[in-house]
């Protein structure tokens, strides 16, 4: 049977052979596991909820059925062109210069926004796939942001990295060494991280959009160390739960 993570929304085939719960190799984490554990099932599979969970990883996994190819909303875009000076400013303050806007087609629209029921001044970002445009990012005063409801989600620009081109994402890792002293994700918690990677995830958005990974390197964080060290001295409050992290300071600033 074919079981999809919800962590990563990889498939894979299972063979589970009992009615109830069954213990398995995870999919997800075993083959990355030392040679010694490979072989441990940490994964329990229920084939009567049609569930599963993995104690090692925390992956989480359900049936997974085939679906019919989505039918996409394609947003009504005539030739809009032109940005007002406001919206000019506010992209020259982020060192955005005009000319990548229009090239971009970034433009200034009026749009209705749910924030504020009404309508609104916008800059609009299209979305384009093969020179079409699939969908169409709004956003508005106050950080409103809207996408146009039913179209395709895809990467920004993902044309240009057609060809032979290259893309290089740089993200914090979501699973150092350090984490695992770290059980509350202190270091690791919103807002200063977009969202939260792994090599899986990385993996998945590759097969997302059709994209051959390349490779996933690991950079050590030596030149925060010191920062890291101040903040685990300074910043984190001496409450009891802490204590075991801050115990094991030296170790944690050292792994990082
Ligand atoms: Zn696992």
């Amino acid at each position: 049977m074919k079981i999809i993570s919800l962590h990563t929304r990889t498939v894979y085939e299972i063979e589970p052979n009992r009615n109830g719960e069954n213990s398995m190799v995870c999919p997800e984490c075993s083959k990355n596991r030392k040679p010694a554990n490979q072989k441990k099932k940490p994964f329990n599979w229920n084939n009567e909820k049609m569930v599963g969970y993995c104690n090692h990883c925390g992956a989480t996994f359900m049936l997974h059925r085939e679906q019919k190819e989505k039918e996409f909303t394609v947003p009504q875009w005539e030739n809009r062109t032109g940005l007002t000076d406001k919206a000019v400013k506010w992209f020259t303050g982020r060192m955005i210069k005009q000319d990548v806007l229009n090239a971009m087609g970034i433009v200034s629209v009026k749009e209705w926004m749910p924030q504020f029921q009404k309508e609104v001044e916008c800059i609009a970002f299209p979305y384009k796939k093969d020179g079409a445009v699939v969908n169409v990012k709004y956003r508005g005063a106050q950080k409103s942001f809207k996408v146009v409801s039913g179209a395709e989600l895809i990467l920004w620009n993902i044309d240009v990295v057609k060809s032979n081109g290259k893309v290089i994402i740089a993200v914090p890792n979501n699973e150092p060494f350090y984490l695992t002293f770290d059980k509350y994700h202190f270091l690791n918690l919103p807002p200063h991280h977009m969202g939260w990677w792994n090599q899986n995830s990385l993996s998945s958005l590759a097969k997302l959009y059709n994209l051959k990974l390349d490779i996933i390197i690991k950079q050590p964080l030596e030149h925060f160390s010191s920062y890291t060290n101040s903040y685990i001295n300074e910043k984190l409050p001496r409450i009891g739960f802490l204590k075991p992290i801050l115990s094991r300071k030296d170790k944690l600033v050292k792994s990082l």
